[in-house]
């Protein structure tokens, strides 16, 4: 089984891209399929479980089955009635629950879902194996079914919407420039930039030019410049520091409601911000660790701090010191959870506070873009960039093998049939026409 994971080229699909054939070459008590679609406005999830949920389902049970599992859970928002039907027609008389989540940000984060389902924290510099978990993404179980028949990765399903004219759900092959996108959902309303990803934790982009689909690509989202997500998501790092030396009052309300600080992993972003202001790594109260838990969901800086500062920003940019520095996480988790269930935060206001509910439509499904041309990135997962087993002026046809990881990575197949017109160190381009 593994073995066809691997040959198939899957990986994470919403989240890093971690290989799927080394995330399951382990034994484990709980397999967790995450179908809760975290992100606010993306609709692949949904997209995916209400057509595939039969084929999630008997991968899921393969999956548990191979990891040695005693339980396999889907976990879903209890609020998308089509999903939850379509789950609980697939997984009758199977031995998988369902686990009906609130619709609460960050339901979907991998160590909030694990908490939820089982109770237990995983510790900070650990993994959710350390507490006998192993979780995939909803996509991502539906790719390890398609890799059981043989077919390898080659489309993403992803979500064109925010202020698009028809918000649309879409099926591409992997490597099709993002700039051909927008036009298919009718065109952005008024003058956009663009956020690669789900809101929340989505990349902002003012250009699509050389911006493609990749095996992680969850959504496409256009806002109008002065829109409120994009001035939170901005902010220079050394202007941020002068803002929270000079407006951060200590509330502390970005600690008290970081949800994993509720999970007793000590994440403390208000004292980062008063070392930070303050030049002194000592303010931090001689407790680092906790900093490495962070799962950059951004709620502190969304939602948390009235003053419209970056906690968030700020935990990341201290992570990113202290890799750099060899700082490496000491596993622990601090404290008991407390104030877990009372602090879950809506997603409605979270939609709310950041003026993104006008955006929150269905996206439904359009079907497959064809393309002719894509430019395939050699690294899209964790490891290092592939190498191309394929050359300029080879005819290839989609699904054929062209790149192959030459340590951790995953393998990369042809999205399209075609000719290969380029090979660099860092994408291989096909033209169906040269
Ligand atoms: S919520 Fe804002 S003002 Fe309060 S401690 Fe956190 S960053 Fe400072
Ligand atoms: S981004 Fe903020 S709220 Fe989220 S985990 Fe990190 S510190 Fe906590």
């Amino acid at each position: 089984m593994l073995d066809m994971i691997f040959q198939a080229g899957v990986v994470g699909a919403g989240g890093a891209g971690f290989p799927t054939h080394v995330k399951y070459k382990a034994k484990a008590e709980v397999f967790i399929v995450n179908a809760i679609e975290c992100e606010p406005l993306l609709r692949t999830d949904r997209y995916i479980v209400e057509t595939f949920a039969p084929e999630i389902a008997a991968a899921a049970l393969r999956v548990k089955a191979h990891l040695g599992a005693e339980r396999a859970v889907i976990a879903v928002k209890e609020h998308n009635a089509g999903m939850v039907d379509a789950l609980r027609r697939a997984v009758e008389g199977k031995a998988i629950e369902l686990y009906l989540s609130p619709s609460v940000y960050p339901a979907g984060d991998e160590q909030n879902l694990i908490h939820c389902v089982t109770g237990r924290v995983v510790p900070t510099g650990g993994l959710p194996l350390d507490v006998g978990c192993v979780v995939s993404n909803a996509a991502t179980v539906y790719q390890v079914y398609e890799a059981l028949q043989g077919r390898p990765v080659t489309d993403k399903v992803l979500t064109i919407g925010g202020a698009a004219q028809n918000p649309m759900t879409v099926s591409a092959p992997i490597g099709t420039p993002l700039s051909l996108l927008p036009d298919l959902a009718g065109g952005p309303v008024g003058d956009c930039v663009y956020i690669i990803g789900g809101p929340l934790m989505g990349r902002v982009v003012e250009s699509l030019e050389g911006e493609v689909v990749t095996k992680t690509t969850g959504g496409l989202l256009a806002f109008p410049r002065d829109a409120a997500i994009l001035s939170q998501k901005d902010g220079d790092l050394q202007r941020e520091a002068r803002m929270a030396r000079a407006v951060c009052c200590q509330c502390s309300m970005c600690t008290q409601m970081c949800p994993r600080n509720a999970m007793g992993l000590n994440v403390q972003p208000h004292k980062v911000m008063r070392a930070l202001a303050a030049g002194n790594c000592g303010l931090i109260g001689g407790d680092t660790n906790g900093v490495w838990s962070c799962c950059d969901c951004g709620i502190c800086t969304y939602y948390a701090c009235n003053f419209g500062l970056h906690p968030s920003k700020m935990m990341q940019a201290y992570k990113d010191r202290m890799r750099k520095e060899g700082v490496k996480p000491v596993k622990e988790v601090k404290y008991q959870p407390q104030g877990f269930d009372t602090k879950r935060l809506p997603t409605a206001r979270l939609l709310s506070r950041l003026d993104l509910e006008k955006y929150d439509a269905d996206a439904p499904f359009a079907g497959t873009v064809e393309v002719q041309a894509v430019r395939t990135p050699l690294k899209m997962h964790v490891g290092g960039p592939d190498k191309p087993v394929v050359a300029a002026g080879m005819a290839v046809q989609k699904g054929q093998l062209i790149a192959e990881p030459e340590g951790l990575g995953a393998r990369i197949h042809a999205s399209i049939s075609g000719t290969v017109t380029q090979v660099t160190g860092e994408w291989i381009e096909i033209r169906t026409v040269t």
